[in-house]
């Protein structure tokens, strides 16, 4: 039996050597509204006040609030986005609209359902003090307010923020482009009925589907054959169009697996083993600066390998500062069989009973078996060292999907 030249390291070992190998790509200008999930790359402070003017925060009246008078004339009406002339002495009042400007005079809004209006004339049922339901100047942001920091995710508050500061265009880092290409002569494309000894290319949509779930912008390379000339064109296009390049396939121990050899030539290779399963022959490179993962040809195990290190580099691509899923400790609901030899990825559900979160695998765990992955919330994190749990045991679990209820 031939050994891998590879040494087999760590999933740990691995993480630390993907995350610190791979580069933030440079900032970008983006639309506003084309800025969602991206992060920010700059500070953003506030260029003006906001309110821009003391407006009134309810629909009421304008008033003097030391003005004991019974009964006010009612000078007209300011309504939101209207600046009139008036001026409010005592003895009168403006009737006011939510965000309206407040006229010159007044210090005071007192909401409607405390005023009775009738020919003109108005009278207030109850008293409010100075600076009663008025927005002072730079209530919400005061010029120079540093409103985002560099890093930040934009979400909806985010954009409303920069919207509100007028910034159409934000610097954000741009989001990966990723080539993902599927390597095998066996593969057809999906909507081909498969000849004798052949299967569909499932890798090259779950992978994709992947990287946008994560932020990315797949670019379809489509199905490579194994050889050597046609992975390597592959591989030349991928690294001119994208920023990163994702294959399936090609990369254990069979005479037809160029893929580790190909990258030899092309660039360097940071590890091509690792002491996990699935996934041990995950090969990680750089090529001309970029990024390159040589993922294994199994369904589950390149998403489960693409979950665990394609994930964390696009996040440090995209400027992410937080690079891991949450990890928990789960009570096992039943006994697992597990060999010692290398870290276990198990695909599992994890839910919640008293507190206490719980944790069922989806049956079957062999690496072609895509429905293991179906309804997973959760990595069971099965160490190296201890061989089979029971049911009852404690162990780690990666959350892969918000737990929701
Ligand atoms: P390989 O890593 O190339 O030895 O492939 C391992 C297994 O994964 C083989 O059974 C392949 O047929 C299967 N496989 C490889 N690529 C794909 C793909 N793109 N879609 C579905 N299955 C694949
Ligand atoms: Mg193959």
């Amino acid at each position: 039996m031939s050994e891998s030249p590879y040494p087999m390291i760590s999933p740990d070992e691995a993480f630390r050597l993907v995350t610190t190998s791979v580069q933030t790509l440079a900032p970008v200008r983006v639309p506003l509204d084309e800025a969602l999930g991206h992060v920010l790359a700059t500070e953003v402070r506030a260029g003006e006040n906001v309110p821009p003017f003391r407006s009134s925060a309810m629909d009421g009246y304008a008033v003097i609030a030391a003005d004991t008078t019974e009964e006010r004339e009612v000078l007209g009406e300011q309504d939101a986005g209207h600046v009139s002339a008036f001026q409010v002495r005592p003895g009168t009042a403006v009737r006011i609209m939510t965000g309206a400007a407040l006229p010159e005079g007044a210090d005071a809004v007192i909401p409607v359902e405390y005023a009775r209006e009738a020919h003109g004339r108005v009278r207030f049922i109850k008293t409010f003090p100075v600076g009663a339901n008025v927005r002072p100047v730079g209530q919400d942001l005061a010029l120079g307010d540093l409103l985002l920091s560099p890093g930040l995710v934009l979400g909806a508050a985010e954009i409303g923020l920069l919207a509100t500061v007028g910034q159409t265009e934000v610097t954000v880092y741009p989001r990966p482009r990723v080539a993902i290409m599927a390597t095998g002569d066996e593969l057809v494309p999906v909507e081909q009925t498969p000849g004798p000894g052949q299967i569909r290319d499932s890798n090259s949509h779950a992978l994709a589907a992947f990287v946008r779930q994560v932020g990315g912008v797949p670019i379809m390379l489509g199905i490579v054959r194994d050889d050597e000339e046609a992975l390597r064109q592959a591989i030349l296009e991928g690294l001119e169009r994208a920023d990163m390049i994702v294959s399936s396939g090609g990369v254990s121990m069979g005479r037809r697996d160029l893929i580790k050899p190909i990258l030899e030539r092309m660039g360097i290779i940071h590890f091509g083993r690792l002491a996990q399963k699935p996934g041990k022959p995950t090969t990680f490179a750089t090529l001309r600066g970029k990024p390159f993962f040589g993922l294994p040809g199994f369904p589950v195990s390149s998403l489960v390998s693409a979950e665990l290190y394609v994930r964390p580099a696009l996040r440090v691509m995209a400027g992410f500062t937080t690079l891991r899923r949450p990890e928990i400790t789960v009570r096992l609901l039943h006994d697992i069989r597990h060999e010692p030899d290398r870290t276990e990825f198990q695909r599992a559900v994890v839910t919640w009973k008293d507190g206490q979160a719980l944790a069922r695998n989806t049956g079957d765990q062999v690496s072609g078996r895509l429905l293991s992955l179906v309804g997973a919330n959760a990595l069971l994190r099965l160490p190296q060292g201890i061989g089979d749990l029971r049911a009852g045991d404690e162990v780690s679990a990666l959350l892969i999907n918000a737990p929701e209820v």
